[in-house]
């Protein structure tokens, strides 16, 4: 059982936000929701979730949190599209600056006992550091969106210094797995295997010699619950500190869908890096977590999960 009885996940309709929705869920905790489906989808919400369709820009936000005053907060919602943050820094910033600063203002009015944000890790680093990057290394967000990341984990810790508002700041990997939304250009993987099993030629961006630490959603969610559960505060990489690089997921995936058109290459997006990989140790040794699933047996759950 868990010491908190009710939960809100801000991007809740989301890849990641729905499945820990349904994590916290099976552990009995009342859970919800807000998100307001620009990019997620309301079929991802559990039917058990109380959910309310609503940005986190919205004035009445603030309302709804004073109204509910849940326990623990797992903030998801963000603009989560590097190349979308570059084209309009100002929006990347008004969600993922403004939305994360007015809950971590409001959270220290309403007697909210945790924060646990999705952070970003694979652009947070400095290109030159030595892989994979642990959390030692000074960060230098090279894009928008990092650095409106980075932004809100300061924002959480302020919080944290002034009102008390314990947070754990998850800088995830390359997150992949059922329900990542295959129309933007934030997943390679659901991108791809959305285009093979549909027949389309696949797009890879650049040479797809960059590589990437990819890691299964269920390993994600897995972090999410440990942050919850242990008492501790402060920043943590989630990933396997493996690379991989994207031509190999693309001939993975194509024996997978037994697709067998070539990939159409388009440029590379400002401000991408050309490898990543996460150090977890700390989370390994602080948060008892470590991922479980193989790139291979994550691959097959994704394909199976979209061609249903
Ligand atoms: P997602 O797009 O599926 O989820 C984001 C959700 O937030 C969507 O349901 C969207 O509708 C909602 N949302 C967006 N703006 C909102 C607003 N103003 N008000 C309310 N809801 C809003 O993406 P995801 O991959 O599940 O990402 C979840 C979080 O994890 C994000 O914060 C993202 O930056 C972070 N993250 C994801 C990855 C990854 O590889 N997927 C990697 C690092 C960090």
């Amino acid at each position: 059982m868990s010491k908190y009885t009710t939960a809100l996940v801000t991007g809740g309709a989301g890849f990641i936000g729905s499945h820990i929705v349904d994590a916290l869920i099976r552990r009995r905790i009342k859970v919800y929701v807000v998100d307001d489906l620009s990019t997620g989808n309301a079929k991802n919400v559990n039917p058990n979730a109380h959910f309310t369709r609503m940005s986190i820009l919205n004035p009445q936000f603030v309302e709804y949190l004073k109204r509910v005053k849940p326990d623990v907060i797992f903030h998801t919602a963000a603009q989560i599209n590097l190349r979308d943050s570059v084209k309009d820094p100002l929006n990347d910033a008004k969600i993922n600056i403004l939305g994360s600063l007015t809950i971590a203002h409001v959270a220290g009015q309403i007697g909210v006992k945790k924060i646990i944000f999705s952070s970003s890790g694979g652009a947070m680093y400095p290109e030159s550091a030595r892989l994979p990057w642990s959390e030692k290394i000074i960060p230098d967000p090279s894009s928008p969106y990092a650095i409106s990341k980075r932004s809100a984990e300061m924002y959480f810790h302020f919080a944290y210094m002034v009102h008390g508002v314990q947070y754990v700041a998850l800088r995830y990997a390359n997150v992949y797995g059922p329900r990542q939304n295959a129309k933007g250009e934030a997943g390679v993987i659901s991108i791809l295997t959305s285009q093979m099993l549909k027949g389309k030629p696949s797009t890879i961006f650049g040479t797809g010699k960059q590589t990437r630490d990819f890691i299964f959603v269920e390993d994600v969610v897995a972090a999410n619950i440990a942050a919850m559960n242990k008492k501790v505060i402060g920043i943590f990489n989630i990933g396997t500190g493996k690379e991989t690089d994207v031509n190999t997921i693309f001939h993975k995936l194509q024996k997978l869908t037994h697709a067998q058109l070539p990939a159409r290459h388009e440029p590379a997006a400002v401000g991408e890096v050309a490898r990543s990989a996460l150090d977890a140790r700390k989370a390994r040794e602080v948060l008892g977590w470590k991922p479980n699933v193989k790139l291979d047996e994550g691959l097959e759950r994704t394909v199976r999960w979209f061609g249903k």
